[in-house]
């Protein structure tokens, strides 16, 4: 289904035209090759493989590029993006071949790709590589997203080679000789809003109309083919899911650290995992991506960047609207910050266990978190004791001495009134218990998230071959709501050490 495709198929870095992809074969990693981590859930469930498979030899190769699927014609594809607000134009998969597109038992369709498989026409300046560091970052965290229940891309696999790749890490003059992995990861579909945006802006309306037409058929069947006015549904679906989407990272305390154009899925999934952070301290202005001077990807401006970006769909899609239809594409953006509000109320909502509609809801929320504000409480935790505590014993003081983000927060002036507002609107609450209550809360906060210094710790023992905290936290985050013995031992759900305050990462990949 290459509709369009770039017939070179040598990894001569160049600026594409008239296609969405090119055909660029995979650029073996350099053995001794080694599998670190797999995904049991993806191999058997989205790939119908008994897991054991990623102890033969064969998988190694599979995995990592070296051997193809029959019938696979590996691609790379053209996209452009608007990054850090300007138009960029040609990006493109530098570091990333899609193998083809796998139909499993269910009936569903996934695509997969490896990311650090070597040069591609669009690698520009780039190697085509991925680092250890970033590769468990992005293997760890896309898994973790799921099963948080976030819309995400999925990752299968993670191989180490021996090969070095060279990186200026933390921009701070050093060249350091890291070593290569390869990711396999998995989408519905891995077009972005940049994939439209590239061929609007060089007038290709053929093959934008053909692309557009492709992705409604293929991944929206709710659109009727033949409306005239299929463009504007999908348009209105798109900012609709982004709007959840950015709501439900806001809901975990996740910042995705670059939130270009090139970056946002169509389908309104997470992709390209980077310099990522979950928000420790609670702080709208926390900025992951230490390249991200001007917090413009601040996680409190999230949904700022959400609508920017369909702005600029909104843009890729107008050659193909009608004058009458243009209007009514700005009508649709403009109902996005309406419908982000709406559903972060409504999660937060559910994040302190209330039922029902209460006109003072929205206040008991900001107060809250304006409460987190002022004493830096640990969101996650904060909202995890929460639905840890039987609700009377927030009355106690001192509170009780494990619970270490509540107690941050209670160290604030307004803290008891705030308790008193929040017991009353439970009380209030017919048909519930507290068992009820805290059973609730418990499944939409996490106990565990993938913090920087978790991530952290595992990488550093990882470049010494010691994938062990790699496995435990795939584990670990694999049941981020249940309390776990192994969790607690490895203190993932205590106060951050010290040295995690310090913790920085960077797009250096
Ligand atoms: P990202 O910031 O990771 O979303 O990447 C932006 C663009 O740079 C995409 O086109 C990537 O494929 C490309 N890119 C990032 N790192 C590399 C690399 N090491 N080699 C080639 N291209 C890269
Ligand atoms: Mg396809
Ligand atoms: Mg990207």
């Amino acid at each position: 289904d290459a509709f369009a495709l770039d017939e070179v198929s040598e990894n001569v870095v160049r600026t594409v035209k008239n296609c969405v992809f090119s055909v660029s074969q995979p650029g073996p990693l350099k053995g001794p090759l080694r599998v670190i981590a797999v995904s049991k859930e993806v191999l058997e469930e989205i790939l119908d493989l008994n897991s054991s498979v990623s102890q033969t030899e064969e998988f190694v190769h599979y995995f990592s590029g070296g051997k193809l699927w029959p019938g696979s014609v590996p691609l790379a594809h053209r996209y452009g993006g608007h990054q850090f607000g300007i138009w960029a134009g040609q990006l493109g998969d530098g570091r990333a071949h899609l193998l083809g597109e796998y139909r499993n038992k269910n009936g569903e369709r996934w695509e997969l790709q490896l990311k650090g498989s070597g040069k591609t026409p669009y690698s520009r300046s780039g190697d085509g590589r991925a680092v250890v560091r970033s590769s468990v970052r992005e293997f760890l965290c896309s898994e973790a997203m799921h099963f948080l229940g976030m819309p995400t891309s999925r990752a299968a696999s993670l191989i180490l080679s021996e090969e070095p790749v060279w990186r200026d890490q933390f921009y701070n003059g050093n060249v350091r000789k890291e070593r290569g992995a390869v990711v396999l990861r998995l989408a519905p579909s891995w077009f972005r809003i940049g994939s439209l945006e590239i061929l609007a802006r060089a007038g290709e309306l053929d093959v934008l109309e053909k692309l557009l037409n492709y992705v409604i058929e293929e991944h929206f069947p709710s659109i009727t083919v033949s409306d005239p006015d299929k463009y504007l549904v999908f348009y209105s679906k798109v900012v609709n899911e982004t709007a959840h989407l950015i709501s439900q990272w806001m809901s975990v305390g996740f910042a995705h650290g670059v939130c270009n154009t090139d970056n946002f899925s169509l389908l309104s999934i997470t992709i390209d995992y980077g310099p990522f952070g979950f928000m420790e301290s609670y702080d709208p202005n926390y900025i992951p991506n230490t390249s991200d001077g001007e917090g413009r990807y601040s996680i409190g401006n999230q949904a700022n960047s959400g609508s920017f970006n369909l702005e600029k769909l909104g843009e890729a899609l107008r050659p193909l609207l009608s004058p009458k239809q243009q209007p009514m594409a700005e009508r649709i953006l403009k109902e996005y910050p309406s419908i982000y509000q709406r559903r972060f109320h409504e999660l937060f909502k559910a994040k302190l266990g209330l039922l029902g509609k209460q006109e003072k809801d929205d206040y008991l929320i900001a107060f809250l978190l304006k409460l987190m504000e002022d004493t830096g409480a640990d969101f996650t935790m904060t909202f995890r004791h929460l639905s840890e505590i039987p609700a009377p014993r927030l009355q106690e003081r001192p509170l009780p001495q494990e619970m270490w983000a509540l107690r941050d927060l209670a160290t604030h002036e307004f803290f008891s009134e705030w308790v008193s507002i929040y017991l009353l609107r439970l009380n209030g609450q017919e048909d519930d218990s507290d068992a009820d209550r805290q059973s609730r809360m418990k499944r939409v906060n996490p106990r565990y998230v993938l913090r920087n210094w978790m991530a952290e710790s595992a990488i550093r023992k990882a470049e010494k071959n010691d994938f062990s905290e790699v496995q435990l936290l795939q584990q670990v985050l694999g049941l981020p709501f249940q309390e776990q013995e192994v969790a607690e031992g490895a203190g993932y759900a205590a106060r951050p050490p010290g040295w995690a305050q310090s913790l920085r990462v960077s797009c250096s990949s």
